[in-house]
């Protein structure tokens, strides 16, 4: 390899690169081997940015070579070559791609490494600075470059992993990149034609254009995509490597589907449920959709419209055969193979999600808690398609609060006769169970589905009926029958029932629209309802959560006729201080219960007069 010029021009690499290249220079990775797919892979995306290129473009210097890579290896002066016909780079290019752009991959990189320790080359083609690996086993580099477009100059960049890079002219007739490593001498085995050979069959075999070595005319790598490459022939591992190259994410994605179909039309598919709903903080996907090939050529990094919005958490690949191959990334979206796509590759999401499902429950779980908003969210959003959403989600119930019950199971346990689903809307699944609206269902064991999320009120709007049965709220519902009427000598008679009504009106006046009496609370002494009309609990919490102003209505607070509590008030004499203060705390009780209670704390002087009167030490 030759020094550089005189006439060459000296450029520092960006400060993150420089501190990157220091890592990667002085730390020891066992599995420096990664540099070379790293490679590799550049000179596939140039291969394959060329073919694309080449569906437009006439005007291109060599068009007629074969896109391939060939790598060359000279063990005694330990030099590794590898060399694709690619869309190569001009000098500016160059320069920009190998050194000078600021690459926020870089500083990410370097955190995670400090952090992880471990082996973690082995992903920094992830962070979009995957050639400065090469910087594990290389003494020095040259680069070399001639751009697909014939007015270029050829172009040579070197470096030595110090802090600068040396650009000059260079003298290559042919498209494409050169690289040309001088090999560490503890890196002499990388010019070993056998260990590259067992390298690329491990790391790049699914490239997808030849790759030859040495002077063998037959390429060492499969060349098929793994999308491509029949099911029993990819061991887990190939797919595991696929899954993390694809996305960076560490942890194990829940479910993987793997579809080759030929009719109605010829189509391949990918596809990955991450373990984790979040996008991990590493991860390269920078924004939702598939990777969307034609043939083998990247035709869309992102695309969406190949599964409905509240699926955008699947990550993977889709091919098909039949997208026209002369067409621009824009008409691809407008073709009408499209919605055909959606619909199949739908599909297949499904289908994998049912029978995860069915097949084993306690995983579908963990999707379920990692994904369920999205399935929610697609309730609400496409009301459309509830039906087939519908037997995918899951509930907490006031029988079975510690599991999740499809709604299928829910209609299964239902009495005879029972037409409804009943719910109820909350902010979390403890406090709700010890909501007075439950009285009555508790005490019939009425199975009510607990709706604690956020999202739910939301899925809500698109959610009234299940099969024939129609959804309600226990705080509105109509009882199928009236509650047995509690032995009437245990209620409070009714003119001092009346009596109390009026107090708890003058205590509260503003506050509350009405005082009644309700006839289904057993357990608890009032509850809040809204009053004809009011907009339902759950788009009220829709609204909360959007942040819209609204006009809360007034509520009407709900008596237990039979309670203790209200009885003793009852034979008291009237207005008395301890009288107004629990008429103030049944009131916050009754907010609280809600989840409305602005503000909780302010109770707590409350409670010490109620208890020091409890106690009868209350100061008269
Ligand atoms: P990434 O591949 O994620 O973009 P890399 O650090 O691997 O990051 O490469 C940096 C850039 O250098 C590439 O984006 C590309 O523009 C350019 N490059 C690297 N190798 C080649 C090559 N063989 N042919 C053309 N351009 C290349
Ligand atoms: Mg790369």
């Amino acid at each position: 390899m030759t020094e550089p010029t005189v006439s060459s021009e000296s450029f520092s690499f960006k400060a993150e690169t420089k501190q990157l290249l220091n890592i990667l220079i002085h730390s020891l990775y066992k599995e420096r081997e990664v540099f070379l797919r790293e490679l590799l892979s550049n000179a596939s995306d140039a291969l394959n940015r060329m073919r694309f290129e080449m569906l437009t473009e006439q005007n291109v210097l060599d068009k007629e070579a074969e896109l391939r890579i060939r790598i060359t290896v000279d063990k005694e002066a330990r030099l590794l070559i590898i060399q694709d016909s690619g869309i190569g780079m001009t000098r500016a290019e160059i320069i920009e791609n190998l050194g000078t752009i600021a690459q926020s991959g870089a500083r990410k990189f370097i955190e995670a490494a400090k952090e992880q320790k471990s082996d973690f080359a082995q992903v920094i083609g992830q962070f979009g600075v995957g050639f400065y690996s090469i910087f594990m086993v290389a003494e020095s580099v040259r680069v070399s470059s001639r751009s697909f477009r014939p007015e270029a100059a050829a172009v040579s960049w070197y470096a030595t992993g110090e802090d600068n890079f040396e650009v000059t002219a260079a003298d290559m007739a042919e498209r494409g990149t050169k690289i040309e490593i001088k090999l560490k001498e503890d890196a002499a085995e990388f010019a070993d034609e056998y260990r590259l050979k067992n390298i690329i069959h491990k790391h790049s075999d699914y490239i997808g254009f030849p790759i030859y070595l040495g002077a063998e005319e037959k390429p060492v790598n499969k060349q098929t995509s793994l999308w491509r490459t029949a099911r029993p022939e990819i061991t887990e591992e190939q797919y595991a490597d696929f899954y993390r190259q694809l996305t960076l994410d560490f942890e194990a994605p829940l479910l993987r589907t793997h579809n080759v179909s030929d009719a109605p039309v010829q189509l391949y598919t990918l596809l990955f449920v991450p373990g984790k709903g979040e996008r991990g903080m590493f991860s390269v996907r920078k924004e939702d959709g598939l990777k969307l090939y034609s043939r083998n050529i990247l035709i869309d990094e992102y695309n969406k419209d190949l599964l409905p919005e509240y699926l955008r958490f699947m990550q993977g690949v889709v091919d098909s055969e039949d997208l026209p191959l002369n067409v621009s990334r824009e008409t691809v979206q407008a073709s009408g193979l499209m919605p055909l796509l959606k619909r199949i590759v739908t599909g297949q999401v499904f289908k994998e999600l049912e029978n995860l499902a069915k097949t084993d429950p306690e995983k579908y779980q963990a999707f379920w808690t990692e994904f369920g908003g999205y399935l929610k969210q697609g309730i609400a959003s496409n009301a459309a398609e509830a039906d087939k959403i519908q037997p995918l989600l899951r509930f907490r119930t006031n029988l079975h609060p510690e599991n999740w019950s499809a709604l299928e199971e829910y209609v299964g346990r239902m009495a005879e006769g029972q037409k409804t689903i009943y719910y109820i809307v909350g902010d979390d699944p403890k406090s709700v169970l010890r909501s007075p609206h439950l009285d009555y269902f508790h005490k019939q064991g009425t199975e009510v589905l607990l709706l604690t999320d956020a999202m739910d009120s939301f899925m809500l709007m698109g959610l009234h009926q299940y099969k024939e049965f129609e959804l309600q709220n226990v705080a509105q519902a109509e009882l199928p029958e009236q509650p047995q009427t509690e032995n009437e000598a245990e209620k409070i008679p009714e003119t001092d029932f009346n009596a109390l009504v009026e107090r708890f009106k003058q205590t509260l006046s503003e506050r509350i629209s009405d005082v009644r009496a309700s006839t289904r609370l057993s357990q608890s002494v009032a509850r809040l309802v809204d009053p004809e009309g009011a907009l339902n609990p759950e788009m009220q919490r829709v609204y909360k959560y959007l942040g819209k102003d609204f006009e809360v209505s007034k509520k009407i607070l709900e008596l237990n006729p039979s309670h203790p509590i209200l009885k003793t008030m009852a034979g008291l004499a009237p207005a008395s201080e301890l009288q107004t203060l629990i008429i103030e705390q049944i009131y916050d009780s009754a907010l609280l219960a809600e989840g409305l209670h602005p503000d909780p704390s302010s109770m707590v002087q409350r409670i010490q007069q109620l208890m020091a009167a409890a106690l009868g030490t209350a100061k008269e």
